[in-house]
């Protein structure tokens, strides 16, 4: 998932740069990476 754009999964995201790990909740905007500002995340886990 991308920055700016809407999560469609809630779930653990990762970093593709640092390997930051984000919570991402379904229907929120996308914020970049705390850490190094990255605008690309990867799931990891998937939550309800
Ligand atoms: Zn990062």
């Amino acid at each position: 998932m991308k920055t700016g754009t809407i999560v469609e999964q809630s779930g653990i995201y990762k970093c593709t740069k640092c390997g930051n790990e984000i919570t991402a909740v379904k229907g929120k905007k996308v914020s970049p990476c705390s850490k190094c500002n990255n605008t690309e995340f990867k799931l990891v886990r998937a939550t309800r």
